[in-house]
């Protein structure tokens, strides 16, 4: 048998490699070390609260505090902010502290569910039942005859703030938005899938009893209000000033013979969320001011108080930046924004609307997208070149596996991130994060190895030099 010949010229031709071919044993360890540890996250955080409630404690474990306006900043220092529950800022502040700007993870942690209505419960042929109203981009035949649990909180006038959480629990109830049976579907199944579900059917199942010691209407109703009022104080009133979610009642589990995948409810953004907080908790004295934001509201448009487009996140800027007497739009002007939100992988079963050759896959590591949008590139945020070249040089010194990861074929689709909104700040800002299977699906899955390349990533930008 002979040698097949190979030109040297080969060496001009990119040459992806599995990641599993180039891992070493040892991080291959610490990936398996680091995906335990996000499943127990992933199933804690279902909601945006949740996330930010597990962000204090690790941050506080790992030596931040809570930061207000006027504290005294110094270098080294590693602080804190929430913004009304739903976002928070981690920052360690560098050894040329604002000076050479900030090195920001951005993420998202709100992801596609179903929320209850202002006036969610009512009766109808004596099954009480949860109005709903979807958040964010959803196949909604997906979300009926699964397991849901409800989380979130409600709000009451006196000011106290109940949280709320059924079905988490193995002996805790579930809910569940029923679909019509197979046999009467004839009609039904004529239509095409955004119409199968209409959103005015997606109505959650809460309880069957009727009030014995009643005469009136709506007694199912009544007694299901009673249950609530025992476990959480409240009445129906109270549910106009609520947060409450339906999400999926399934935790995050191993997926093929080999484990090498993570099925679990909300990998969009909270993944990428994870690994930009793992990364700032272990980022050792960096040189620029490192910043892990996690941002609510990007599924429907990054809008409101705790969204990215949030003056908040401005005026916790230039409140760090007057400390150490830097303009904040100096500050902006030199700093940089991975923004970390998940790719969506090439899926071999629906291979259409995705290009062969641009297209990440799973196992191949941390997706970079220059830039997203649809169609012709519309609503695009663009990274420059020479942004792209700082962050491939960037993962490769720090030996991340990496690919590029656009999304889809060109005009089959698109999306966004918050990648826009910071780069309308004059921060030069890129996408990377992990690959996905089903993404918005209630069950999304994951590459192990991925998630932790992404990790490793997020870690490379808070260390640069
Ligand atoms: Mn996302
Ligand atoms: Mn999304």
């Amino acid at each position: 048998m002979t040698d097949k010949k190979k030109s040297p010229k080969r060496e001009l031709l990119e040459q992806p490699k599995h990641g599993y071919s180039i891992i070493s044993k040892s991080e291959l360890e610490a990936s398996h070390t680091f995906n335990e540890e996000y499943k127990q996250f992933i199933d804690f955080a279902k909601t945006e609260r949740e996330a930010v409630e597990y962000s204090i404690l690790a941050a506080e474990k790992a030596g931040f505090r809570p930061y207000t306006r006027g504290d005294a900043l110094k270098p080294g220092d590693k602080i804190y902010q929430v913004n009304r529950g739903k976002a928070i800022a981690l920052v360690v502040i560098g050894k040329h502290d604002v000076h050479d700007g900030i090195n920001i993870s951005g993420a998202h942690i709100d992801s596609p569910r179903i929320d209850l209505k202002m006036s969610p419960l009512y009766e109808d042929s004596e099954i009480a039942y949860f109005k709903t109203h979807y958040y964010g981009g959803i196949k909604k035949y997906q979300w009926v005859n699964i397991p849901l649990e409800l989380r979130g909180v409600v709000a009451l006038k006196d000011g106290t703030v109940v949280k709320v959480s059924v079905g988490s629990k193995t002996d805790d109830p579930i809910f569940i938005i029923n679909d019509l049976l197979i046999h009467l579907s004839q009609d039904q199944l004529k239509k095409g899938a955004t119409e199968v579900i209409p959103a005015e059917s997606m109505n959650a199942i809460v309880g069957t009893i009727p009030e014995p010691d009643d005469d009136g209407t709506d007694r199912v109703k009544l007694a299901v209000m009673d249950i609530i009022n025992e476990m959480y104080g409240i009445t129906e009133a109270d549910f106009h000033s609520a947060e409450l979610s339906l999400v999926p009642a399934m935790n995050a589990r191993d997926v093929g013979f080999d484990r090498s995948l993570i099925a679990a409810y909300g990998h969009d953004d909270r993944i990428c969320a994870f690994d930009s907080l793992k990364a700032i908790l272990d980022v050792k004295s960096p040189t620029k001011t490192a910043m892990c934001l996690l941002v609510d509201k990007e599924e429907v448009g990054s809008n409101g108080v705790s969204g990215a487009r949030s003056l908040w996140f401005d005026t916790l800027c230039e409140d760090i930046c007057e400390t150490f007497g830097v303009p904040v739009r100096e500050c902006f002007e030199k700093s940089f924004c991975l923004s970390n939100d998940v790719a969506a992988a090439f899926d071999p079963n629906y291979p259409q609307p995705f290009d062969r050759r641009n297209s990440p896959k799973l196992n191949y590591g941390l997706g970079i997208a220059k830039y997203t949008g649809s169609r012709g590139k519309s609503g695009a945020s663009d990274a420059s070149a020479e942004l792209v070249a700082r962050v491939r040089n960037m993962f490769d010194d720090a030996g991340v596996i990496w690919q590029m990861a656009p999304l889809g074929a060109v005009d089959a689709g698109g999306g966004g991130t918050i990648a826009g909104i910071t780069a309308c700040r004059n921060i030069d800002t890129i996408d990377a994060g992990v690959p996905l299977l089903s993404m918005h699906s209630p069950y999304e899955i994951i590459a192990k190895l991925d998630n932790y390349m992404s990790y490793k990533g997020m870690l490379a930008v808070f260390a640069e030099k």
